[in-house]
């Protein structure tokens, strides 16, 4: 099957449209299906994955998000968001020896966070931001 990728940018107003339209919409995959169904309007043989409509939507600021995790006993490794793909920061607390330890990491762009123990996003629900 023939399939082509749309720009960011077509992708960017695509997503505007559904969450303008729709408001809250409560799974990644509802809000990937509604976007490509206004891309395959311009044509029908453009597709685009979840991750990166996820990506553009909070990269562009047009959605806030609420993360679902599930916990796992793997260890965080520092580095960017799998979110977002932003910066994520440590979240340190103070100890009573007036050093300070790491507890886990936190994402400025779109709020994931984690302990030392990976937490796995396993459910996304995206508002519009006004
Ligand atoms: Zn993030």
């Amino acid at each position: 099957m023939a399939y082509r990728i749309p720009s960011d940018a077509e992708v960017v107003v695509a997503i505007r449209n559904v969450l303008g339209r729709y408001g809250t919409i409560n799974s990644q995959r509802k809000l990937t299906e509604l976007v490509l169904r206004s891309l395959r309007r311009h044509d029908s043989d453009y597709t685009v994955s979840e991750e990166r409509v996820r990506k553009l939507a909070l990269g562009n600021d047009l959605a806030t998000v609420e993360i679902r995790c599930r916990d796992t006993r793997e260890k965080t490794s520092a580095g960017a968001c799998p979110v977002c793909g932003g910066r994520t920061e440590r979240i340190r607390n103070l100890t009573v020896y007036g050093g300070s330890v790491t507890m886990g990491y936190k994402c400025r762009t779109c709020g994931y966070w984690t302990g030392l123990k990976n937490r796995v996003p396993t459910l996304y629900i995206f508002a519009p931001k006004p």
